[in-house]
């Protein structure tokens, strides 16, 4: 055997479960499609990190649903993001929040990357780039992992290969090809967390320059009302509401329908109708004036006046016009990946194929926005370093 244990895959998963494997004194090697490591963790947030949530672990395996939370109930209750936070702080890099949302206190995914990179090469854990591995084969006591070049022997093979978006950050789905090849089982990947684009007259394509509106809600046919920001930018809607009801419909395996926003949650129509009618004796007909002083922003007052005549009750549930979601290669995160049902949760380890591991975006789970997706790379990982040592 060339060494204990293979690691496919630099990202977010595969670089933290190296770190635990190094300081687990277990000997492994990480393989790498590209010429660097953890290109999409350093898209995160713009660079900025998100890399977890603040809260007990129930909150946050709440904010994941089912069936994600009952698979990430061991991996999350053993390491939340306080405890991914504290072992940042242990490791030297400084965290703050912001809301209940954790970075790094640079603000900058480059130190995250760097972290990990630096405790790799202090423990002498070899990182090998340029090396898709194209083949992983069941041997006597373990596995023969292939890349076109290179052919390595190990007694556990960790699948950290990520999910289907953003291609070109080497994640590509080849997790579900491995998987399929040896005889698991995998869900169809979907786009979660992924932009609207509407129609090109609708109101809400104000054209160039981006516009954030704070809080809204964002409902489609058989979604709640999902809370957030809402970011428009020529006829495209993104921000944490319209990111987290794609998942919702992604996990749902419904399609987007109906999309509407409220402009002024928590705000009830009867209070807004006094205040409408105020608007119209100072301001007569100019709407634009009117839908600015029931808070709306004045460009998007503006757009609203000109393109629509809508009732008042339209700024509680805007409807947006042909809303479509972008595809899977934009999305955020990717909905599916390989079956949770072949992999136990206490330990991530294959049901069927003792000795494969798996961890983060390439097996079948997912969160909202706010750091969890990072929460659940690093979180399983983790774990599965653990169920190594056991
Ligand atoms: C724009 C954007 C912003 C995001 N922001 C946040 C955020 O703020 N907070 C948050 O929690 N999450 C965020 N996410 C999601 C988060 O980045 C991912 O969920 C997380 O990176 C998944 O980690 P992973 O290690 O499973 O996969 P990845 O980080 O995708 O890593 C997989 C690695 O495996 C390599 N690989 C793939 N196949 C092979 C192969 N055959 N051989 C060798 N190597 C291979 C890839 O090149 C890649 O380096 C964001 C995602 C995007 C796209």
């Amino acid at each position: 055997m060339n060494t204990d244990l293979l690691i496919i895959g630099a990202g977010a998963a595969g670089l933290f479960a190296a770190c635990q494997a190094a300081f687990a004194g277990i000997r492994c090697v990480v393989l790498e499609r590209r010429s660097r490591a953890g290109i999409k963790l350093l898209m995160c947030a713009n660079n900025r990190c998100n890399f977890g949530h603040l809260g007990s672990a129930d909150e946050l395996l709440a904010a994941y649903g089912e069936p994600v939370a009952s698979f990430l109930s061991p991996a999350v209750r053993a390491m939340p993001s306080t405890a991914v936070a504290r072992w940042f702080e242990r490791m030297g890099l400084p965290v703050k929040r912001n809301g209940q949302r954790l970075y790094p206190a640079s603000e900058r995914g480059d130190d995250v990357l760097h972290l990990f990179l630096d405790i790799l090469r202090e423990r002498q854990v070899p990182v090998v780039y340029h090396c898709s591995v194209e083949d992983i084969q069941r041997i006597e006591g373990g596995f023969r992992v292939s890349s076109a070049s290179l052919q390595l022997e190990c007694k556990r093979v960790l699948l950290a290969v990520g999910g289907c978006s953003y291609p070109k950050t080497g994640s590509m789905g080849d997790g579900m090809i491995f998987a399929e090849r040896l005889g698991l089982k995998t869900e169809a990947p979907r786009a979660g967390l992924v932009a609207v684009e509407c129609r090109q007259d609708d109101a809400l394509n104000l054209g160039r320059g981006e516009l954030e509106l704070p809080e809204v809600t964002a409902t489609g046919a058989g979604t709640p009302a999902i809370p957030g920001n809402l970011v428009l930018e020529e006829g495209v809607l993104r921000g944490s509401a319209v990111y987290d009801l794609t998942r919702f419909l992604a996990r749902k395996n419904l399609p987007l329908k109906n999309l509407t926003i409220d402009f002024l949650p928590g705000k009830p129509l009867d209070g807004l109708s006094k205040r409408w009618e105020m608007l119209c004796q100072r301001h007569g007909d100019n709407d634009a004036l009117k839908f600015n002083g029931m808070g709306l922003p004045p460009r998007l007052a503006q757009s609203l006046a000109q393109y629509r005549d809508f009732p008042l009750s339209a700024l509680k549930a805007y409807p947006v016009m042909d809303a479509r979601m972008r595809p899977l290669r934009e999305a955020i995160v990717t909905v599916g990946g390989i079956a949770l049902e072949e992999f136990n949760p206490k330990t991530m380890e294959c049901r069927k194929i003792p000795g494969l591991y798996a961890a983060g975006e390439c097996l079948d789970i997912d969160g909202p926005t706010g750091g969890y997706n990072l929460e659940a790379a690093f979180a399983t990982a983790a774990l599965a370093v653990q169920g190594m040592k056991g």
